[in-house]
């Protein structure tokens, strides 16, 4: 079964029949309990209907500050007799009165006696922890989420992973004196027969999502077979090193964090650009591990005390996996960052990177097409631009054109090009790299990185000789990059005369296709934005609720957000009359149809690719975006 179909399973008796007719509802429970008046209920009601985006009442009266969420949760809790599922999940503004209409139909016209929740999942309607919340309120069990929790070792080794597993239950902690056991389906009686045989009578009834419990009965169960590997046992200690590895490969990580905290290790993996946990190991095991990786990259394995680097290479079945170590010296011991870089990893086209049709249209037949000038792709650390550097190059690679590149390191190899690899260890430096890459004839030079006033020089020399330049730069935005050219004592009409286009660029977590729902933004994220709710009206914006998929993140793989601009005499005159950074913005949005990171950001989100969490996570927010069908318009999506 799946972790979706568990969790409606604990949707029990009342949410099965689905019993419009429940004895009261929430509204009328708090009024009956004194913490909300009558007035108080008709001034809300009033305030409801003047309202542009609809919203519960209860919503209403939380905002009005009438009631807390502790007052709601006690009200139903206090109640004697369960109230029907449906109508608490509409009433808490879980999900909207049509769906729930929906639902009771689908399960009248089955007539199997499929549960509410059960329904709802399947169509989408709610996401699992919004289900199980609610559940939980419902049923009067507490919600937990065992697997971000340190399940107490002494319990879990009462019975045997497998009998968890089958009964899909966990023990978590001692609670007042009790065990307190997370369980999928609290109303399963096999389950609860399976936990009394081994922790008595008396415990504590938690509900948990599936997911959630498997989780934390793996991570356990690993915790217990490591607390047996002894830090002389050198066999056991390569696999695990080799088996963290894999893991990180397998999960498509691009860095593995080692650190030794004040317990214990801690192992987490960035994925998506995003640090989530993997594992934990003991901490007498962690001299071994360290010695192991720097065996494994040939660096001092007595030298404890000061910050070291290093490499080493994995076979893989059909390539070979490069990564970079770095030993970093913290009050609990070394910290061991590895860099994934997979030497022959996936060259994706230009088509591929992320940017509206129209955006890549303009970038090809007014940058990348021109035979020479600087072509600048900006952003920070993690942001892609190496992703888009090679996409152009590869784009533009063909038999009549030379290529040649200075890269810190090359990071894929693509046939045809002649890529350097910097080595300051071998004093083959950039500096040194870059003044003899013109002497090679090439038609189009790749720099790396622009880091100082020199590699600046070079490119835009390289350019006003009639070389195509392709480089990278760390700023904020588009706007950002040109000024700091400025700033590097070039002269202006240089600049003005040799930049072409700055692209900056965010990468942002793609909302899972596997668990995707339709969501609503609240007025709150909406003027975040700069926003109203009439701006967005034809959006739709998804959310991932989390499946097996994306490791119930609701996010798997990444999407390309731009900025291009594209100087023209506006910009050009700008830059020669040292126009302040806000004067050139506003006559590139003005003068070149300038979309903004986050205008681009936006019509993403809003055909549902990413979210506004993500937008707001990542974007610079410099000033108000246009409104969206203007936006569609000018990206022609
Ligand atoms: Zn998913």
């Amino acid at each position: 079964m799946t972790p979706h179909t568990q969790a409606a399973a604990a949707a029990s008796g009342p949410a099965r029949s689905g019993d419009a007719s429940a004895p009261h509802n929430i509204v009328e429970l708090l009024i009956d309990a004194g913490d909300v008046s009558r007035d108080q209920l008709g001034y809300a009601r009033r305030v409801q209907a003047k309202l542009e985006v609809p919203r519960p009442i209860l919503e209403v009266l939380k905002d009005l500050k009438f009631i807390s969420d502790e007052q709601i949760k006690a009200a139903v809790r206090k109640n004697p007799s369960p109230m029907c599922l449906g109508n608490l999940l509409v009433e808490l503004g879980r999900i909207r009165e049509d769906d729930l209409r929906v639902a009771l139909t689908i399960q009248a016209e089955q007539g199997s006696g499929k549960r509410l929740g059960e329904i709802l999942l399947e169509r989408r309607l709610i996401d699992e922890r919004s289900l199980i919340e609610v559940l939980s309120l419902q049923m009067g069990f507490p919600y937990v989420e065992p697997d971000f929790t340190e399940i107490d070792p002494r319990l879990f080794l009462k019975a045997p992973a497998k009998w968890y597993e089958t009964h899909r239950f966990v023990p978590v902690r001692m609670d007042d004196g009790k065990p307190l056991i997370a369980f999928a389906d609290p109303m399963d009686k096999a389950a609860l027969n399976a936990a009394r045989e081994v922790f008595g009578p008396a415990f504590t009834t938690a509900i948990a999502r599936q997911g959630s419990i498997d989780r934390a009965i793996k991570r356990a169960q690993r915790t217990k077979q490591r607390e047996r590997i002894s830090p002389s046992d050198e066999g056991s200690i390569i696999a695990m090193v080799d088996g963290i590895i894999q893991a990180a490969v397998e999960r498509k990580a691009s860095d593995i964090h080692i650190e030794p905290l004040k317990e214990h290790i801690r192992v987490r993996f960035r994925q998506d650009g995003v640090l989530i946990h993997y594992d934990d190991f003991p901490s007498p095991l962690h001299g071994a591990v360290t010695n192991r990786l720097k065996v494994m990259c040939d660096v001092d394995i007595t030298e404890k005390r000061r910050h070291q680097g290093g490499r080493f290479f994995v076979d893989q079945a059909d390539s070979q996996l490069d990564l970079r170590a770095s030993f970093y010296v913290t009050v609990h011991g070394e910290k061991i960052v590895l860099r994934l870089l997979n030497r022959q990893g996936l060259l994706i086209h230009i088509e591929e990177v992320g940017m509206s049709p129209r955006m890549l249209e303009r970038f090809k037949e007014d940058a990348l097409y021109l035979p020479s000038g600087v072509i600048l792709i900006t952003g920070p650390t993690g942001s892609g631009k190496t992703t888009t550097v090679y996409s152009c190059i590869n784009h533009i690679n063909d038999p009549q054109t030379s290529i040649i590149t200075a890269e810190e390191p090359v990071e894929y190899v693509i046939d045809g090009i002649s890529q350097c690899s910097i080595n300051p260890r071998i004093q083959l430096t950039f500096e040194e790299t870059l003044r003899h890459i013109v002497r090679q004839d090439p038609d189009v030079i790749v720099i790396g990185e622009i880091r100082d006033n020199f590699s600046a020089e070079v490119a835009v020399q390289a350019a006003l000789t009639g070389h195509k330049v392709i480089t990278t730069f760390h700023t904020e935005d588009s706007i950002g990059g040109l000024v700091r050219l400025l700033n590097m004592n070039i002269e202006a009409f240089l600049i003005s005369s040799t930049v072409v286009s700055v692209m900056a660029q965010r990468l942002l977590r793609k909302v899972c296709s596997d668990c995707a729902v339709p969501y609503r933004p609240t007025p709150l994220d909406l003027q975040r934005l700069g926003y109203g709710p009439a701006d967005v009206a034809q959006a739709r914006f998804q959310k991932g609720q989390g499946c097996a998929q994306c490791q119930y993140t609701g996010y798997r793989g990444r999407v390309g957000i731009f900025e291009l601009l594209i100087l023209n005499e506006d910009i050009r005159n700008a830059i020669i009359d040292h126009k302040t950074s806000q004067e050139i913005r506003r006559i590139s949005i003005d003068a070149t149809g300038l979309t903004t990171l986050l205008e681009d950001g936006i019509v993403k989100a809003a055909s549902g690719v990413t979210t506004i969490e993500e937008l707001l996570r990542c974007l610079p927010r410099l000033q108000r975006p246009r409104p969206l069908p203007e936006l569609q318009r000018l990206l022609e999506v």
